[in-house]
């Protein structure tokens, strides 16, 4: 029997690469048919076939509030209502930007774009333009969007040679992009060192949650913001998704560490199409039109996307929600504690379930090669068992889950068991 899903499938094959329009939404690496989702409720997904799933996806972090969220429904209906383009200046971003500079000090000044993407190619340009440097240190394992600058990774031969990791690359991206290994202090001394004096700017997931979830120690981010200082190069924090997630002021207001420039997404657009980039008032000064580094867009700070961000971070400021998305998410780290064969690693609502015998002995894991490399087997087995029991968690055993105020203890204990049953089997 085809289900609508499968006979959707066939059809968009013919007609996008993939069939779809975002690499991990296929399922490509844990085989079968992707689902076709026609819309969400809290902490639901329904799909074609008119299955209902318990979601630990979320569109992959912007929904923090769960799906269709009806106080952030009702400000994006408002904001359709009242013309969803304008291309002028607005009071809907402006109200934006001033709760965000209001409540994140070192955000003085802020730029709304359209995506994570756009957000950290923006930000690297406004660091080239600012040290007149061209180079840019990133950490393999992280994750900045698919911007050029950004699609390299560390080869597996001589310490600190870089490769593409995509076809179509400008080789000067290659030439100009310096990759080094999460949690090496040594590693990070040398690769100072080697181009300290060249580099424009240094970029890090402060929790890094693109490849795994693979927290970091105060000790390295101490290193790395002593070496960005000592070497004038600009630290960049990428907060696309730890932004309003882990703390309303990010990753950097957990640490106090303040970067030079953070770039957010996901969840400051409350799941319509934001990106943004901050800093200083001074750096931001250098982007046109006050200053000389161009960026621009035609549907950038699109009101519909702006009030529905607004609606979200108001209910983030009003208090108490990271306190609850912290206990459920120590009930969920608890519960899978308990099970043999997988570990779990967490930061507030972000959680990764590593599938290997292997993971706990070799826990905290801190950097790529760290995860087994049977995780990619264990994940698939128990991704389809659980979506068996209609529950979605992220199709790649390299996506992070995550949670959010729709959901309930109740769910989280489902997920437990589930995983747990999941194994057995
Ligand atoms: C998702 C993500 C991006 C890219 O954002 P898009 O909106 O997908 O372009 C960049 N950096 C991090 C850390 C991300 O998680």
């Amino acid at each position: 029997m085809t289900t609508a899903s499968e006979a959707l499938f066939a059809r968009a094959l013919r007609v996008s690469p993939g069939g779809v329009h975002s690499p991990v939404r296929a399922f490509k690496s844990v085989g079968g048919t992707p689902h076709f989702m026609h819309g969400g409720s809290g902490a639901f997904l329904e799909d074609v076939d008119g299955q209902r799933y318990l979601d630990f996806c979320l569109a992959f972090g912007p929904l923090i509030l769960g799906h269709a969220d009806p106080r952030v429904r009702d400000a994006a209906v408002e904001a359709v209502r009242r013309g969803w383009s304008l291309g002028t200046a607005d009071p809907y971003s402006l109200e934006l930007a001033e709760l965000i500079t209001a409540r994140i000090p070192w955000v003085e000044s802020i730029r709304f774009v359209n995506s994570g993407t756009e957000a950290l190619m923006s930000a690297l340009r406004l660091a080239r333009g600012a040290t007149g440097r061209a180079k840019v240190l990133k950490f393999d394992g992280c994750y900045h969007g698919h911007a050029d600058s950004f699609l390299i990774r560390s080869g597996s031969g001589l310490a600190g040679q870089a490769v593409a990791d995509s076809a179509g690359l400008a080789p000067s991206a290659l030439a100009e992009t310096i990759v080094a290994p999460l949690d090496d202090i040594p590693a990070l001394e040398a690769a100072f060192s080697a181009h300290g004096s060249e580099l424009a700017a240094v970029v890090i997931e402060p929790i890094p949650a693109n490849y795994g979830l693979l927290p970091q120690t105060r000790e390295f981010f101490g290193a790395l913001a002593a070496l960005a200082k000592r070497y004038g190069a600009l630290l960049i924090f990428d907060e696309v998704i730890t932004g309003f997630r882990v703390a309303f002021g990010g990753y950097a207001a957990l640490s106090g560490i303040r970067p030079d420039l953070v770039t957010y997404g996901k969840i400051i657009g409350g799941g319509f199409p934001v990106g943004a980039y901050g800093g200083t008032r001074e750096l931001m000064a250098l982007v046109a039109p006050s200053g000389p580094v161009y960026q621009a867009g035609t549907l950038s700070a699109n009101p519909v996307a702006m009030c529905a961000g607004l609606a979200t971070l108001k209910v983030l400021d009003a208090g108490g929600a990271y306190e609850t998305l912290e206990t459920l998410g120590a009930r969920l780290e608890h519960g899978l504690a308990k099970l043999p064969g997988v570990l779990c690693q967490r930061a507030g609502s972000m959680f990764w379930i590593c599938v290997s015998p292997e993971a706990r002995r070799t826990a905290p894991i801190r950097k790529l090669p760290g995860i087994p490399v049977d995780a990619a087997s264990g994940y698939k087995r128990v991704f389809h068992r659980l979506l068996e029991r209609r529950i979605y968690l992220a199709p790649s055993a390299y996506e992070i889950g995550f949670l959010s105020l729709a959901h309930t203890r109740e769910h989280v204990d489902t997920l437990i068991d589930a995983v747990a049953a999941a194994l057995e089997g």
